[in-house]
């Protein structure tokens, strides 16, 4: 890639990541709100945000404060969106704002998205290193200063 074409691409990807984060305004969850793109060819192809399953009360959090656990992270409910469409998802990639868990990168390499750009850093990066193992090509962008980097 060209100097030229690199920086294209960063444009790109930092106004998806912004597009995901708009996304995540969506979320109804209190605790955290995270929003999901799948963009392939220059498409988006799939969305996401984090809330319940369809046909649940639009509450992810019990009395407490503490997440359910039928609660849907963005990036299974983007790709699960997929399952239920005419699109493919093999050789994408996901603009997600925060870090993937262990459990969505799972589904994540399953559905052969090829590159995953995300926002924030997660405690933990076991889904990261998950991803990185499975040949899946893993990008921190940090949307609040102009510098990339390779996570
Ligand atoms: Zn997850």
């Amino acid at each position: 890639m060209s100097d030229i074409q690199a920086s294209k691409q960063t444009l790109l990807d930092r106004r998806y990541l912004r597009m995901a984060r708009i996304w995540a305004e969506n979320s109804y969850c209190q605790r955290r709100q995270v929003g999901a793109l799948v963009v392939k060819n220059k498409m988006i192809i799939s969305d996401g945000y984090n809330g319940t399953p369809s046909g649940f009360e639009n509450v992810c959090e019990d009395a407490d404060g503490i997440t359910y656990p039928y609660v849907l992270h963005a990036e299974a409910n983007a790709i699960t969106k997929l399952a239920r469409s005419g699109n493919n998802s093999d050789g994408s990639t996901l603009y997600v704002t925060a870090a993937p868990c262990i459990e969505c990168s799972k589904l994540i390499i399953q559905s052969g998205i090829k590159r995953v750009v995300y926002a924030e850093q997660y405690r933990l990066t076991d889904g990261t290193d998950l991803l990185e193992k499975a040949g899946v090509k893993v990008e921190y962008l940090n949307l609040e200063n102009n510098e990339s980097k390779e996570k």
